[in-house]
């Protein structure tokens, strides 16, 4: 929108390709829409001349010195590593996070990391799909996929888009298991402690691995970097807290149009 509004725009990118997180969303089984948007946008900034800079991580310093009239940062969020569970408030990690059979949605979903064979993914989103998408993305790659959620409706958070139906047919057709009211009090070698959030009853369980779907907390180290900076700088999206697609979207267009 800024490009269109006459500004002219340099957009940077450290990944290979644009789309941030929504890219690894596309990956997901059904979600090939979303490729199709990430296209859209991309043909868009073509026509509008955005010099794009891919593979480029940008720093504080090189922002300062850029002649740039405003700064538009869009950093995303990155996902926690330590397990942290809302239900499980006293815990300020899980215990055994830091193991090398540990790994997030982030990992699995770009590929960096092959889960094994019998894998434990913890749910602590209600069931959205960076934790859904990525349980029916393992199903079909053949993993059997155990599903722990401190909520008490499989993919409860997907029925704000009516998705949840669909997505529990789907667990059920694959052969997810989802346990309800459930944490993960502890990961040690390959076992899982289990706990029943009403009964407090403890199962010991063994996986191959453990998958995190859990809240990610933003990138905020250019924000602050730029706190005192000579030009005006609009935080936005997920940067500013992690959320959705859509909201950074909308963001994004009020900053446009506010330069
Ligand atoms: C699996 C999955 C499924 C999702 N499904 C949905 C959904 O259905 N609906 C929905 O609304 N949302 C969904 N989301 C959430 C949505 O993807 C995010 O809220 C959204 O991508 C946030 O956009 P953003 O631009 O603020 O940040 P990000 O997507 O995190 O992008 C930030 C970008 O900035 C780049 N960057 C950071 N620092 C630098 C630097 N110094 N130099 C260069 N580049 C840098 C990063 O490489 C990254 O590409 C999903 C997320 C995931 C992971």
């Amino acid at each position: 929108m800024a490009a269109e509004r006459g500004h002219r725009v340099r957009l940077i990118e450290r990944q290979a390709e644009l789309g941030g997180q929504f890219r690894l969303a596309a990956g997901q089984p059904e979600r090939g829409e979303i490729a199709q948007l990430l296209t859209w946008y991309q043909a868009q900034l073509e026509r509008h001349q955005v010099r794009i800079e891919l593979r480029r991580e940008i720093t504080a310093d090189e922002i300062r010195q850029s002649g740039a009239d405003a700064v538009i940062l869009a950093s995303g969020s990155r996902p926690d590593r330590d397990g942290f569970q809302r239900a499980l408030m006293h815990l300020d990690r899980l215990p055994g996070a830091d193991q090398d059979n540990v790994c997030t949605i982030h990992d699995v979903l770009d590929g960096s990391v092959i889960p094994g064979t019998n894998v434990l993914l913890l749910d602590d989103i209600d069931g959205w799909w960076p934790a859904s998408g990525t349980a029916l993305h393992l199903a079909a790659q053949r993993h059997m996929v155990t599903v722990a959620t401190a909520s008490e409706k499989a993919a409860g958070k997907l029925d704000n888009s009516l998705t949840g139906d669909t997505t529990r047919a789907r667990f059920m057709k694959m052969g997810v298991e989802v346990l309800l009211a459930t944490a993960v009090e502890k990961w040690q070698g390959n076992t899982a402690t289990l706990v029943n959030l009403y009964t407090g009853d403890r199962e010991e369980r063994d996986f191959d691995s453990l998958v995190l779907a859990c809240t990610n907390s933003p990138d905020t180290a250019l924000a602050d970097a730029l706190a005192d900076a000579p030009m005006p700088v609009h935080v936005l999206g997920d940067a500013t807290a992690p959320r959705t697609a859509h909201m950074a979207i909308y963001e994004g267009r009020m900053a446009a149009r506010a330069l």
